[in-house]
């Protein structure tokens, strides 16, 4: 089974597409993207694929990618979004240079060209309700019916217009709407809705402005005014593509103008990728935050130990494709594991302490227990690393199921009479134990083989097991959050229409009483280590004193992949 990252590049039809505009001339050889975030939510995983692509194709052909806000919605746009997605963007790898773009520059150009439209007899004002609009859409294979205002004189349009940006009539009275095709077998041609007013403050225009345009009015005018060659957007914009190209075909623009091309989007299971959902999340506190170390968004990945360059290998790996699919969560897991396999220091940590007395453990002159060092490689898989000496002493902690007072067959941690290797440091065979009233195990006694120091045997003799421990008078304290799947289906809302009810309500344990050896003390906020034989763990933005688990060890994909 070869490791994922082994696995040859998936293909990138939209690399195939600039490669042939550029043999046949198209655009004069230029390449142009752009990120166009709306700013009313941070970024999730869904937009690292869509910016890897918009990025990974401008610098793969000496172009350029812009970030442009597309913020033509005030109600739900805010410049703290607008921050959030600078740093993010940078922190997944792609910084950008000088001062992000923004459709709200454009909303004179806009509003000019809008004029133009009136004035070739292509846009016309509509003071009927929203509703009454919608429904005379039709559907398909159902007629529109035309508005009573539809041929309206370019004068009277002109003027309507003008009152609306002067902000002489009140929200949802008027808007103004190209003049297409009524019959057209598209819906987004049925003469779409071009400005909207709204009484509302934007984040960045302020009052300036009673009327604002829709997305579709923008997003291909936006891409002209930067000089964008290929506008690469998700497949739901597929059918919004004609009156991408009608706009642009309306107005004098002096070049070729840019061209949209779909791509799936990315989904996972077990995973909402829609900023709505993520942002009621975060409201009904179903989550802490946006960066909930269980949310799929940028900043819940990285506070969650996520490297950065796991996610881009991930969405490398993955491709482009037209085919909408789902990707399994397991799989961008196991791009984390292999990066942090490489890179994460090993550490010991003890997650639900369980006490061990060494019965036979010597004492000092003044008859304190002995404290040995002994020596431990901080990363196997990477020498450089070098090693660090680690506490041992009379009394240490193992967790709680590393001991069985019965054990069943086939369980060869320690039990009684059992002898297991305490790593790097001794064996040791467990010789009691003491209950508490309620038969639970809460103390263990064990004696060890002073000739094992090291945790070797000289007379070769093999133990079953290895386990992990932290001294106990060397612990640092500190609280671990597990995490489980966010959503407990795979397609969340598969069953119901509805993925909320497919929360999992055990998504996160906390320990508050985990032991970690001493040089965890000073692992740095957002560092990953490895707690041996139990997964990956960040260090909490905070600090050391919350650690939250990345990945458990196993390789869960490679799983999937052998069961199918
Ligand atoms: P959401 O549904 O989460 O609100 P959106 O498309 O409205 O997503 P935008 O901020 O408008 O979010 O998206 C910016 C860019 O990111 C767009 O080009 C969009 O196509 C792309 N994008 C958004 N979600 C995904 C996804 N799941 N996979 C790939 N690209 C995505
Ligand atoms: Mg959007």
């Amino acid at each position: 089974m070869p490791r994922p990252d082994e696995l040859p590049t998936a293909t990138n039809f939209v690399r195939e597409l600039v490669i042939a505009d550029n043999e046949s001339g198209t655009f004069g050889g230029r390449v142009q993207t752009r990120f166009p975030p709306e700013p009313n939510g941070y970024l999730h995983i869904g937009h690292a694929k869509a910016i890897t692509v918009d990025f990974g194709i401008a610098a793969e052909f000496d172009g350029v990618c812009n970030l442009r806000f597309d913020d033509t919605n005030p109600d739900t746009e805010d410049t703290s979004y607008v921050d959030g997605i600078i740093a993010d963007l940078a922190w997944l790898g792609f910084p950008i240079e000088g001062e992000p773009l923004y459709a709200s520059d454009y909303f004179e150009q806009l509003y000019d060209w809008a004029e133009l439209l009136i004035t070739k007899g292509l846009a016309y004002v509509d003071e009927q309700d929203g509703e009454t609009i919608s429904a005379q859409r039709g559907g398909y294979g159902n007629a529109g019916i035309e508005s009573p205002h539809r041929s309206r004189p370019v004068d009277e349009n002109l003027d309507l217009f003008r009152k609306m940006r002067a902000g002489e009539f009140g929200e949802g009275s008027a808007v103004l709407r190209a003049k297409i095709d009524m019959q057209h077998e598209n819906m987004q041609l049925r003469d779409p809705v071009m400005y909207r007013i709204r009484g509302v403050h934007h984040h960045r225009t302020g009052a300036l402005w009673n009327i604002y345009p829709t997305y579709d009015w923008a997003h291909g005018q936006s891409d002209a005014i930067e000089g964008v060659t290929h506008s690469l957007c998700t497949l739901e914009f597929d059918s919004h593509r004609a009156l991408y190209d009608w706009y642009l075909a309306q107005l004098p623009l002096p070049f070729e103008a840019p061209r949209q091309t779909e791509f799936a989007r990315l989904e996972l299971t077990h995973t909402v990728t829609s900023k709505r959902r993520l942002a009621k999340l975060v409201e009904d506190g179903t989550v802490d935050g946006w960066d909930d170390p269980r949310m799929p968004t940028l900043r819940g990945l990285r506070r969650r130990g996520y490297p950065a360059s796991a996610i881009r290998e991930f969405c490398n790996f993955i491709g482009v494709s037209r085919t909408n699919s789902r990707h399994q969560i397991e799989l961008l897991e196991s791009f984390v594991r292999t990066e942090l396999n490489r890179t994460a220091l090993r550490r010991m940590a003890v997650l639900r302490p369980l006490k061990v007395v060494v019965t036979d453990w010597p004492t000092d002159a003044a008859g304190e227990p002995v404290v040995e060092m002994v020596e431990l490689a901080n990363n196997p898989e990477n020498p450089d690393d070098g090693t660090r000496m680690v506490p041992f002493s009379g009394v240490f902690h193992i967790e709680q199921d590393d001991f069985m007072a019965e054990p069943p067959p086939k369980y060869f941690r320690l039990s009684p009479g059992r002898e297991v290797r305490l790593r790097g440091a001794y064996f040791v065979t467990a010789t009691g134990f003491d209950t508490d009233g309620d038969g639970n195990v809460v103390e263990v006694q064990v004696v060890h083989d002073p000739e094992t120091r090291g945790g070797n045997a000289p007379d070769g003799r093999k133990v079953k097991s290895t386990m992990h421990w932290v001294s106990a008078a060397h612990a640092v304290d500190a609280t671990v959050a597990l995490y489980d799947r966010l959503f407990s289906a795979e397609i969340p809302g598969e069953a119901t229409g509805e993925a909320f009810d497919d929360l999992n309500a055990d998504s996160r344990e906390v320990l508050t009483g985990a032991k970690l050896e001493p040089a965890l003390a000073d692992a740095r906020p957002g560092q990953v280590v490895q707690f041996e034989r139990l997964g990956y763990f960040a260090v909490d933005t905070d600090g050391p004193a919350l650690f939250h688990r990345t990945v458990g060890l196993r390789d869960e994909w490679a799983n999937i992949q052998k069961r199918s």
